[in-house]
């Protein structure tokens, strides 16, 4: 049997995880788009027993150029260097991305989606988006 196209795959994701958020589908699928080489770049990939954990990642600020923040997202939490997280503690758009793109690491290189149900700390916190 063939598995589905990987971007099918990932448009399911982006449901669940707007879902998961409580926010729209459209201001989930703007950040998944907002993921190109200039624009976000993997710092590390958080490998254990054959399963990406998490990963650390740069994001281009939108409005700044020149500026960066650092995400880091797992199944443990997540990090970001932007205000919003820092001084705010919710969850940024950076956040969103760092999730966005650890699952689209994960499928390509294990095949497997991340589990947003183990992602506890996702549902429990304020958000930004
Ligand atoms: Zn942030």
């Amino acid at each position: 049997m063939q598995q589905p196209p990987i971007e099918g795959r990932v448009k399911e994701f982006l449901y669940a995880l707007s879902r998961t958020l409580g926010s729209r589908y459209e201001k989930v699928l703007e950040l998944y788009l907002y993921v190109k080489p200039d624009t976000v770049k993997i710092v590390e990939l958080v490998e254990r027993g054959g399963e990406i954990t998490g990963v650390r990642i740069a994001v281009r600020s939108k409005r700044r150029h020149d500026v960066w923040y650092y995400t880091a997202v797992g199944y443990y939490g997540a990090k970001c260097t932007c205000e919003g997280n820092t001084l705010g503690g919710k969850i940024c758009k950076h956040i969103v991305i760092g999730v966005i793109t650890w699952n689209v690491v994960s499928l390509i290189k294990t095949g497997k989606e991340i589990d947003l149900s183990k992602l506890s700390w996702l549902r429990s916190s304020e958000k930004e988006v």
